[in-house]
């Protein structure tokens, strides 16, 4: 599909595009060009195959560059289920006008695992104001969220438990305090928040799930933390 991408000449001059840094706007168009976004747009985070494509990059340069791309709105960045989107992909791939490329695109959705991903894709194809793509919309917001790939196994509750103990049961961003629970997510009801474990070490980036390599963060810390946080997280894993 990577053939086919046309990048509208207003690009150039819009205000988001224009304020991006050189780097930024060519980590952009190297990642628009990847063929494995498909008609729709949507890949998983192929750290190592971006960082080939892209010269003098290595995966956490590539993964700064997404992160800052998702912060200025470009992309669609889930770290966790490690799967990303570009949400103009389609407007640049013409699939408005191709009915055999949105059939594409509709069926490639069926296939995103990520909460975020899906919502995101649901936007997009919902703005096209086609009936075939308003059902896969819907399709989209009601499929069940949150459970891990099939290929990687639960974090066991001990090891849950001991992140949360060497925190004190508190968020280690903004130190907002949970009640300890035996089992399960301490949850804050009145704030709306939970505590969560958070990959010190991505993912992606080769991180395991041992305690040594999570941390505590409330709900609001984890979801926030992928795109604003670039500091915090190259300072706790020593910028590696
Ligand atoms: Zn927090």
């Amino acid at each position: 599909m990577a053939g086919n991408i046309q990048f509208p000449s207003g690009l150039w001059t819009e205000d988001g595009f224009r304020t991006l840094t050189a780097p930024l706007q060519g980590a952009f168009f190297t990642l628009c060009l990847r063929p494995e976004l498909g008609a729709l747009g949507a890949m998983p985070l192929f750290l190592g195959r971006i960082a080939i494509a892209t010269a003098g990059a290595d995966k956490v340069s590539v993964l700064d560059n997404l992160r800052c791309l998702a912060l200025a709105g470009w992309i669609v960045l889930d770290e966790g289920e490690e799967e990303l989107f570009v949400p103009r992909f389609m407007e640049f791939n013409g699939v408005e006008k191709n009915p055999n490329r949105l059939r594409r695109a509709i069926a490639e959705s069926e296939s995103i695992e990520s909460p975020i991903v899906r919502t995101a894709v649901a936007d997009v194809l919902y703005r096209l104001s086609r009936i075939d793509a308003d059902r896969a919309a819907e399709r989209l917001c009601k499929v069940e969220s949150g459970q891990r790939p099939k290929d990687r196994p639960n974090i066991a509750d001990e090891t849950r438990h001991a992140v949360y103990v060497r925190y004190g049961w508190a968020c280690a961003y903004c130190s907002h305090q949970f009640v300890q629970v035996p089992t399960g997510a301490p949850e804050d009801e009145a704030a709306g928040i939970w505590l969560e474990l958070d990959h010190i070490r991505p993912y992606s980036l080769g991180g395991d799930d041992t305690a040594a390599n999570l941390r505590a963060a409330c709900s609001t810390c984890n979801r926030r933390r992928g795109v604003d946080d670039l500091d915090l997280w190259a300072d706790k894993t020593g910028g590696a």
